[in-house]
């Protein structure tokens, strides 16, 4: 029997939950106070998904950091490829804010969307190339 502990980040009550493996395949989840915390708890065994944020680039120079995120939770084991790409990306200007800037990530159906609308590059989110 395997177990291990983890806290539901769904509420501020921050349940202490116990998921135990069971030698029947199924798991056993105490400590939490609603359903949600249940299902967060299988969702972190089985399939622990995370909601990404970073910046990307603007395209042209100089650069301009756009604040971005995904549409939905992402496979942690896909993030370290989808930062990758991020970080890769050369995005015109003008941006709008919820603006799609990836389209079904890798046949996940996960967008990244712009969280701020980036028209002109203030001189606080510019990237200058003796930055870089
Ligand atoms: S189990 Fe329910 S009450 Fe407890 S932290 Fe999670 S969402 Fe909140």
């Amino acid at each position: 029997m395997k177990s291990c502990s983890k806290i539901c980040i769904n509420c501020p009550a921050g349940c202490h939950l116990e998921i135990t493996l069971a030698s029947d395949g199924l798991l056993r989840i105490s400590g939490n106070q609603c359903p949600r915390g249940a299902q967060y708890a299988r969702q972190e065994i089985t399939d622990p998904r995370r909601t990404v944020t970073a910046v990307v680039r603007s395209a042209g120079e100089p650069a301009v950091c756009i604040p971005v995120k995904s549409s939905e939770p992402v496979p942690k084991a896909m993030i370290p490829e989808l930062l990758k790409m991020l970080f890769g990306l050369k995005v015109p200007l003008p941006v709008e804010l919820g603006q799609i800037l990836v389209e079904n990530y890798r046949g996940t159906g996960i967008r990244i969307l712009a969280t701020r609308t980036c028209r002109q590059s203030p001189p606080c989110l510019q990237i200058r190339r003796k930055d870089i």
